[in-house]
């Protein structure tokens, strides 16, 4: 490998920095493992005179021996130039212009080396220290420095295929350790879903945040209260919907982050019921990520479900020793976290039906008339609402009898599921799920949510 290490990651003078370059025989990217539609894009830039790498978390993961989904490119040609390069081209963002080249369905991302601009009649607009616009193209040093860890600040070039480490990313790579480009405070503050990016990525890659770059996200984040919260929703799906979401959610607990775009679970986990709902929460978790791992499809509303589940059942139980109705406390509990969560992070409308739904559904599968039965055995979200009882009766043992019943339930014939329904119900029917009473554990083993080998309960990790 090339001796000559990169300067400190403080650097603030691009020019000055002297790249470590890795030639092909020495690193294991191969153009194997890289999309037809990025491998196409690189060239026809290159062919047409122009410099082009492929950039960001695909470089980090091919070095890691990973397998990318989605490509990035970082070139010398601006969005125009690029879009007069490619038919299938479209030029998208106003705060971060980028050209989309498309290829069925995939999208590779091309970005223009962003520069410094510091004369002052640059398209940057920084306010509070905030990042609010950058459309200031620079040289490729530039372009390094200004991207967030330095483990996503590694260039793989096509003309050479050797790969650029400007900032020490091999290094870091190397050692599995997530450190920002720069001043840590200062890079925080020009975006604070930096703090995000850095509990993310360590989750994902089993990566350790560096003592710098950990240090200042506790006291930061509540900067993350002025962040846009649709931002915040894509945010939430990459931390929990991207197959490691029980570490997602572990680090964003250990680093006070959790309580800054769910406030109402975080509180929930250091309320009086924390070890219940921790261990919920695991089950959950775990479950979601093993669906990821293997390629089954999951929904943000079934484990957003789980995440406000506490609040909205705390809620509601006060709703209910006020003297409030059930039936009015839990839809109306439901509605205050939904909004109160909503100020935070930007739930779709139709993922926050289906949320509500699932909650709505939970007190109906109390009750085993026939009539009522057969309806919601045919309601469309019940194989959802089923999976969060499933989910609940891990920690609420009088729930294993319902369980085991509806598992009958949806197996049993016409013939048969008559005959269970004309059976006496068992004691505590109709009662609101809040005040059935305490059984003993029913003979049958608790069931254990669907892949939960055992469900580590959040808190246990601290
Ligand atoms: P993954 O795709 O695995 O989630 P990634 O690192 O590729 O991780 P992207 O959001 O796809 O994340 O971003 C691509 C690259 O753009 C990053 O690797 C980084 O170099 C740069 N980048 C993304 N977000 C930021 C940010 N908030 N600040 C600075 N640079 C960023
Ligand atoms: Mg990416």
């Amino acid at each position: 490998m090339n001796p000559a290490a990169p300067q400190s990651s403080s650097t603030t003078s691009a020019a000055a920095i002297v790249p470590r370059i890795v030639p092909r025989s020495e690193h294991g990217i191969s153009r194997k493992n890289i999309s037809s539609g990025a491998l196409r894009v690189l060239y026809r830039l290159h062919e047409a005179g122009y410099k082009a790498f492929l950039v960001g978390g695909a470089v980090r993961d091919l070095l890691l021996g990973g397998h990318p989904k989605d490509f990035d490119v970082a070139t010398d040609a601006t969005p125009e130039q690029t879009r007069a390069l490619f038919r299938n081209c479209r030029l998208i963002g106003r705060r971060f212009r980028l050209a989309h080249v498309v290829f069925g369905r995939e999208i590779v991302e091309v970005a223009t080396f962003r520069g410094i601009g510091e004369d002052g009649n640059a398209d940057r607009q920084v306010v509070d220290g905030r990042i609010l616009r950058d459309n200031v193209y620079g040289s490729i040093e530039e372009d390094a420095i200004r991207r967030d860890f330095t483990v996503n600040a590694l260039y793989y070039d096509i003309a050479d295929f050797s790969v650029r480490d400007y900032v020490g990313g091999l290094e870091d790579l190397h050692s599995h350790a997530m450190r920002l480009i720069g001043d840590p405070e200062q890079r925080y503050r020009e975006d604070p879903v930096r703090m995000l990016r850095a509990v993310r990525l360590a989750a994902k890659l089993g990566f350790t945040i560096a003592p710098e770059a950990a240090e200042p996200i506790q006291r930061l984040a509540p900067l993350l209260a002025d962040v846009a919260p649709a931002r915040l929703f894509d945010e939430s799906l990459k931390l929990f919907l991207a197959g490691h979401g029980l570490a997602s959610l572990r680090g964003l607990h250990n680093h006070d982050l959790l309580g800054q775009i769910f406030p109402a679970t975080a509180a929930a986990l250091a309320g009086p019921n924390r070890a219940t709902f921790g261990r919920m929460l695991g089950y959950t978790f775990e479950s979601t990520d093993e669906r990821v791992r293997s390629d089954k499809t999951v929904t943000p509303a079934f484990l957003f479900a789980a995440m406000l589940w506490e609040p909205v059942r705390a809620t509601a139980q006060k709703l209910i020793d006020e003297g409030t109705e059930p039936a009015v406390a839990w839809p109306v509990a439901a509605d205050r976290v939904m909004h109160e969560q909503a100020s935070r992070v930007a739930i779709p409308r139709r993922f926050g039906l289906g949320m509500e739904e699932i909650w709505a559904l939970q007190p109906r599968f109390e009750q085993r008339q026939k009539k009522r039965v057969n309806r919601l055995l045919s309601h469309p979200r019940f194989r959802a609402a089923f999976d969060f009882l499933v989910l609940r009766a891990n920690e609420e043992a009088e729930l294993v009898e319902l369980v085991d019943w509806w598992t009958e339930a949806q197996e049993a014939g016409g013939a048969e599921l008559s005959r269970m329904l004309t059976q006496p119900a068992p004691a505590g029917d109709d009662e609101g799920i809040e005040r059935a009473p305490a059984r003993k554990r029913p003979r049958r083993r608790r069931r254990k949510a669907p892949g939960a080998g055992g469900g580590a309960p959040v808190d246990a990790v601290e």
